[in-house]
């Protein structure tokens, strides 16, 4: 079909309605897409308002707390109100050297230890001779449970320590612990620049270690692990892993294992080493007085805020804890994320994310770290809205209805060309049919009334091609009134027993003379029993000519053509077959259809109105039958009409 085709009426009507749908179906999708994006836009614009006003809230919050931390640092009263969770708060003395730190234990090493008061040397002078030099034992032992049973607590302390260790020497491991547990008992000293709590608890450890006590070892030394984790001591940072290392040996466990709050507490120690180390309060080209930064300190962040005058410098350090509370208190929608990232733009709190973001950068929020909130939802590309959902459904209503529509409209284009086509060559094929016997008779007809023959035989020979031109003609033309009559189904069955081998041998009679014409002969094979069925003559005649006229016509080749009958049980079947043309299978259906005629006959310019087998089946389906065919390209064609039997005995009785 040509293009063209489609605008040739009567399918221009067609073409211009399926237009105009096309067109209109385009213009009301384009719309509501316009509509759709319109509305999917301001949605966005709404996700990014809320995440810009979460990110408004969440920064004055965040200043709040901060302003309060330092407001704390700044106090006077600062070293009794305890900190927020999570933050620890340093305050040294003018000379930097740390005087309070808040919570207790906040800390787990120092930069600079506390200065606690240590025993003269003076006093010890003698007990150390006795204990180094001579190495007499008993005088130094005497001479150090003499000096421990003094007054002053530092000498006291020194005394002990010296005791546990003659002890320990002198192979008395009880009198040695029991020493050292009197040394633990005192505190606010140092001995050997170490709190003599330390001291006691790895000289209890080293004395059950000598004595192989390996339980009682193990128990001291998992105190003295948790005592150094809990930050009891002021202790150097190289003394905390010292003696860190010494507790893990004594447990048995070289590897260092710890916990996420233990990194936070080593991160929080370091971040005060490395204030005290970089001092930006006091070094560099500009020294910050008071100050809010943020520090990574082993992979993570701490907050280090703090405030510098000549009096005292108060520091304060937070980590993730406190990060990660103070980030829920001021964003405390559970659909929304977010992360804090350092001056250089990396993230160090929070997932990164890469949605559309609100972000409050640190220079423009004096935050120490930019703020980036988000949705946790991610990028959200459902329609949510009602309306965009109802939008989208009216879209694929129309969108259905519309190739629906779409679909029925060609079909029924397709149809009407498909039945135009058949028509015109339904035309074509029963003018041709027509033209030839019209052209002898008219040529006979002219030489008849000219008395232009030139011998009788010529003139016989003419009389009888005007007898079959004219049967010719006849038939034709009673075979388009009976397809008008059968086919069209405007037909008027006279019903009657019929003897199907004495009906048969007459249709054969009668056509043998038209298989004559082209050279044909038909072989009827009966069954040996009589055989009935209740039919028009009239009709079953047309119909077994028809079939028998198709199997001489194509069959060009094979000049026999076979009708065989056959009975089984109430069934009668009557089949015409040829070795001819044979027909493909996919037209083995159509060919049933009005005015179809096969690719093949068509191609070999076989004559035919395409009517005839529509008329078979009708007939057959009239006398409660059918048509079967089952045929091979090449091969042959069996067409076979099965009929219903019919007991005439039985049917006399019945109307007498
Ligand atoms: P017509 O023979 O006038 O074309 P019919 O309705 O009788 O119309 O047959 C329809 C088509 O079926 C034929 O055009 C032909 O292609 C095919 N056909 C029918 N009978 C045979 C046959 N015996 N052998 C091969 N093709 C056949």
């Amino acid at each position: 079909m040509t293009f063209r085709d489609w605008f040739r009426p009567p399918r221009h009507v067609l073409t211009i309605f399926l237009s105009v749908a096309v067109v209109s179906a385009g213009a009301l999708g384009w719309l509501s897409w316009l509509l759709v994006a319109q509305d999917r836009a301001l949605d966005v614009q709404r996700r990014q308002a809320r995440l810009e006003q979460a990110a408004d809230r969440a920064t004055a919050i965040m200043q709040g707390a901060l302003a309060d931390l330092e407001l704390q640092l700044t106090a006077s009263s600062a070293h009794t109100s305890e900190p927020p969770p999570g933050v620890v708060i340093v305050i040294g003395g003018p000379t930097g050297v740390i005087d309070v730190v808040h919570p207790d234990g906040g800390l787990l090493y120092y930069p600079e230890p506390g200065q606690a008061p240590e025993a003269p040397t003076a006093p010890f002078i003698e007990a150390e001779q006795a204990e180094f030099a001579r190495r007499d034992l008993v005088a130094a032992g005497n001479l150090y449970t003499a000096l421990a049973s003094g007054t002053d607590t530092a000498v006291r302390a020194g005394a002990l320590a010296g005791l546990a260790r003659i002890r320990r020497k002198g192979q008395y491991p009880d009198a040695a612990l029991a020493a050292y547990d009197e040394l633990a008992e005192l505190s606010g000293v140092r001995v050997a620049g170490l709190p003599p709590g330390l001291v006691a608890r790895t000289g209890r450890a080293r004395v059950l270690e000598d004595t192989g006590r390996a339980s009682e070892l193990r128990d001291e030394a998992a105190r003295l692990d948790e005592e150094l984790r809990s930050g009891r001591w002021q202790l150097t940072k190289s003394q905390h892993q010292f003696y860190s290392a010494e507790a893990r040996r004594w447990l048995g466990q070289p590897e260092l294992e710890m916990d996420t709050a233990d990194r936070e507490a080593e991160a929080l120690a370091d971040a005060v080493q490395w204030l005290w180390d970089e001092r930006p309060w006091e070094e560099g080209p500009s020294p910050e007085p008071a100050a809010r930064r943020l520090v990574q300190m082993g992979g993570m962040p701490v907050l280090a805020v703090w405030n510098a005058s000549p009096e005292s410098l108060r520091v304060g350090v937070a980590g993730p804890s406190y990060l990660t509370a103070l980030g829920h208190e001021a964003i405390p929608d559970t659909d929304l994320e977010w992360t804090l990232s350092d001056p250089a733009g990396r993230v160090v709190l929070g997932e990164p994310s890469t949605s559309p973001l609100a972000v409050r950068t640190a220079a423009a929020s004096r935050l120490p770290w930019s703020l980036q909130v988000y949705s946790a939802a991610g990028p959200d590309l459902s329609p949510t809205s009602p309306r965009q959902g109802l939008l989208l459904w009216v879209l694929a209503v129309l969108a259905v209805v519309w190739v629906t529509g779409a679909y029925f409209i060609v079909r029924a284009i397709s149809r009407e060309l498909a039945v135009e086509r058949l028509q015109s060559d339904f035309v074509a094929g029963v003018s041709h049919e027509f033209r030839s016997p019209l052209a002898s008779l008219s040529q006979i007809a002219e030489m008849l009334v000219s008395n232009r023959f030139a011998s009788d035989d010529l003139r016989r020979q003419s009389y009888d091609v005007l007898a079959r031109e004219t049967d010719r003609l006849r038939r034709l033309v009673e075979g388009l009134l009976d397809f008008g009559r059968f086919a069209a189904g405007g037909a008027v069955y006279h019903f009657e027993p019929v003897d199907i081998g004495a009906f048969l041998e007459t249709v054969i009679s009668e056509f043998r003379a038209r298989a004559a014409a082209t050279g044909h002969t038909i072989e009827l094979s009966l069954p040996a029993v009589t055989t009935y069925v209740r039919g028009d003559r009239d009709a079953l005649s047309r119909a077994i000519w028809n079939l028998l006229d198709n199997a001489v016509k194509y069959s060009p080749d094979c000049h026999t053509v076979w009708l065989d009958v056959e009975q089984d049980r109430d069934r009668v079947s009557l089949t015409v077959r040829d070795q001819g043309l044979g027909i493909p299978v996919d037209e083995q259906r159509a060919i049933f259809e009005r005015f179809v005629r096969g690719a093949e006959s068509k191609a070999r310019r076989i004559k035919g109105t395409g009517v005839g087998l529509a008329m078979v089946r009708r007939i057959a389906e009239a006398h409660g039958g059918e048509v079967r065919l089952t045929s091979q390209p090449g091969q042959g064609s069996r067409f076979t009409m099965i009929l219903r039997t019919y007991d005439r005995l039985e049917a006399a009785g019945g109307v007498a």
